[in-house]
């Protein structure tokens, strides 16, 4: 996909292209080495992703497959850690193209096998005939497209209003105030976006109680 060569001599002082790009990829996409005996398991999951089966669905038919080698509830959410974690998932957390799409298609490049992949479609999908995968769905597209449009317009305005907050911020809160980064755990027992954040909080000395307050700031690190 990516040509290394050609681009040797680039000049971008960001990103040099050819010995970098090679780093970049194996950051985003860290090479995994699933055991083999974890495999069938992984690529069974990837096809209950594409198929966008519920988790009970998903529990169910993997079961299926597996006959008298059945997992728990619990299992399948190891597994299922096992595969979003990753750097590239991490980043499309708050973005506005966190769509199934993306996802698939990151997890295509995770689990690359392509016989490994066509099995599982196959015993995955004719457990649900009247289903069609997700990036095969018209209106499955549509929705997640619509999704995206939203989620960019509400970022905007999200935007455009901390612009304004800002302001108001600075002038209430004491000059001797630090911002700190904090990630909260939601408590459920099986959450793949925990923990939760990063959430913005300023701290302070109230000079009179001597005890320190703290005040939420919102989701955009405001020192930016
Ligand atoms: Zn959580």
């Amino acid at each position: 996909m990516f040509s290394y060569k050609s681009e040797q001599n680039s000049s971008d002082p960001v990103l040099n292209i050819g010995t970098d790009m090679k780093d970049y990829i194996n950051f985003m996409f860290p090479e995994k080495s699933f055991k083999e005996k974890e495999k069938p398991i992984l690529y069974l999951i990837k096809s209950c992703e594409y198929y966008d089966l519920s988790e009970r669905e998903s529990i169910e038919s993997i079961n299926k497959v597996l006959g008298d080698k059945s997992i728990s509830r619990r299992t399948y959410y190891n597994y299922k850690k096992k595969l979003y974690d990753s750097q590239a998932f991490g980043l499309l957390k708050n973005s506005c193209y966190n769509t199934i799409g993306v996802k698939l298609f990151i997890l295509d490049s995770i689990l690359d096998d392509w016989e490994h992949t066509k099995r599982a479609d196959k015993l995955i999908g004719q457990q649900f005939p009247k289903r069609k995968q997700v990036l095969e769905d018209e209106e499955k597209q549509k929705e997640e497209l619509n999704n995206v449009m939203n989620r960019a317009e509400a970022n905007i305005n999200k935007l455009k209003e901390m612009e304004t907050s800002q302001s108001r911020i600075d002038s209430t809160l004491p000059s001797n105030h630090t911002t700190r980064e904090e990630f909260v755990k939601c408590g459920k027992e099986f959450c793949l976006q925990c923990p939760h954040g990063p959430y913005y909080y300023a701290y302070w000395k109230d000079s009179t109680t001597k005890k320190i307050k703290k005040k939420y700031l919102g989701v955009i690190d405001p020192r930016q």
